[in-house]
């Protein structure tokens, strides 16, 4: 098997729409796995693996990086990707934790009492009819 998937995963499903030969299944622990008897590299089917070129964290697929061109294994693991994983952990986990529908409430509050003191507030024009 060329490719694994390891614990970098962050679960999102591309990779398992997008492999030709269905090798992407869940373990007991809803882990994506790679079937080492099913992956064939995408060979017949596309130029790169498709589960590696899906994969938002760019390295959640891969565990051997000697299978890939040299331009791309040659990167280090703390390169530009890795702090992009790092961002996105971080801005992922920011946004499950914010109030969203509190926030629109307070808003949606605050701007319907400014309409409403508004319309009863007689304009200049209102006043000298
Ligand atoms: S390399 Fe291709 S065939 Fe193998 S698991 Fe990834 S997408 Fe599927
Ligand atoms: S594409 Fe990458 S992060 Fe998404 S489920 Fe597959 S291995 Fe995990």
């Amino acid at each position: 098997m060329a490719y694994t998937i390891t614990d970098r995963c962050i679960q999102c499903h591309q990779c398992e729409f997008v492999c030709p030969v269905g090798a992407i299944t869940k373990d007991e622990q809803q882990r994506y796995q790679i079937d080492a008897g099913r992956c064939n590299d995408c060979v017949g089917y596309h130029s790169v693996p498709q589960c590696w070129a899906a994969c938002p964290t760019n390295i959640g697929c891969i565990s051997n990086l000697a299978t890939l061109p040299p331009s791309i294994s040659a990167k280090p693991a703390n390169d530009y990707w890795e702090k992009w994983f790092v961002t996105y952990n971080k801005m992922v986990s920011e946004l499950k934790t914010q109030q969203i529908s509190e926030y629109w409430r307070e808003w949606f509050d605050q701007y319907s009492q400014a309409l409403s003191q508004q319309l009863q507030t007689p304009t200049s024009v209102g006043v000298n009819q």
